[in-house]
């Protein structure tokens, strides 16, 4: 009897050592497998996705904006950690407290500057640079301003690596406009003052359009197309209620 339990523990012991028991193999998926969704994002593809998602099927309609924002590269904008979000319709940290505005919002303030190619248009608040890509792309003479140095100076290096060389940035705060480029066929403030700045005003041609967020911090914003209808007179327009960060001032300003 304990002979026989023996000889079957051996068997056991056998069959379960031939190739054919081993457990079935499973190769180790390549490492590639882990991220094709990241290096094979078509951007392109979110990119008409978000235009029609997001901007047309909102309301704005103008072709030139239209075509901007499918070629303008949205995904160079974003930190890398936020990559895979970089075409949806929400704005999205950029760092030092600040954001790159939601695409819809860009794509209406654009349209509502009323510009054409080769208009001069100054740019309060760069951030990321997105916004003044888009302006470039439209054929337009860029200046921006960017109160937080490391942003101005980031956005300085990334927008000629994309090809948008010709826009001009500067470190400072845009409350005071840049005076020397000034009357500009255009003005657009991308963060929020509790007042529209004067300079600014005055720094708009007579003719021309400011699109500009006017709003106490954390509270109610609303988004004021004002055009300049005369050396003294202006006429204005509320595209909505909106949430942008803060038009900061200066320690040293005035
Ligand atoms: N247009 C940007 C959005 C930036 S958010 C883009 O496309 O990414 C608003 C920016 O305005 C922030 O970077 C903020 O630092 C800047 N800002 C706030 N107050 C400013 C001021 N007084 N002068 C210039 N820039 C200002």
């Amino acid at each position: 009897m304990r002979c026989s339990r023996a000889v079957l523990m051996i068997c056991v012991l056998l069959v379960a050592c031939t190739p054919d028991a081993a457990p079935p193999f499973t190769p180790t998926p390549p490492l590639a497998f882990t991220a094709p969704e990241f290096h094979e994002l078509d951007f392109t593809e979110q990119r008409r996705l978000m235009v029609e998602t997001g901007v047309l099927a909102w309301g704005v309609e103008d072709p030139a904006v239209l075509e901007a924002m499918e070629t303008v590269p949205r995904h160079e904008f974003v930190p890398v950690g936020y990559l895979s979000m970089a075409y949806e319709n929400h704005p999205l940290p950029i760092g030092y407290g600040q954001t790159i505005s939601q695409p819809y919002i860009v794509a209406l303030m654009t349209q509502e500057l009323n510009v054409e190619a080769g208009d001069r248009v100054l740019e309060i608040g760069t951030g990321s640079g997105y916004q003044a890509a888009v302006l470039a792309e439209l054929g337009l003479e860029v200046y921006t301003i960017e109160i937080i140095e490391p942003l101005a100076q980031q956005a300085t290096e990334r927008l000629p690596r994309l090809g948008y060389d010709g826009v001009q940035v500067r470190h400072a705060d845009g409350y005071y406009g840049w005076p020397e480029m000034a009357p500009f066929d255009a003005i657009i403030v991308t963060a929020a003052p509790d007042h529209v700045p004067q300079p600014l005003l005055e720094q708009l041609k007579v003719g021309a359009v400011m699109v500009i967020p006017v709003g106490p911090v954390g509270g109610y914003q609303e988004l004021w197309r004002i055009l300049r209808t005369g050396e003294t007179t202006v006429q204005t327009t509320s595209l909505g209620g909106v949430s942008f960060v803060p038009f900061t001032r200066d320690s040293g300003s005035p």
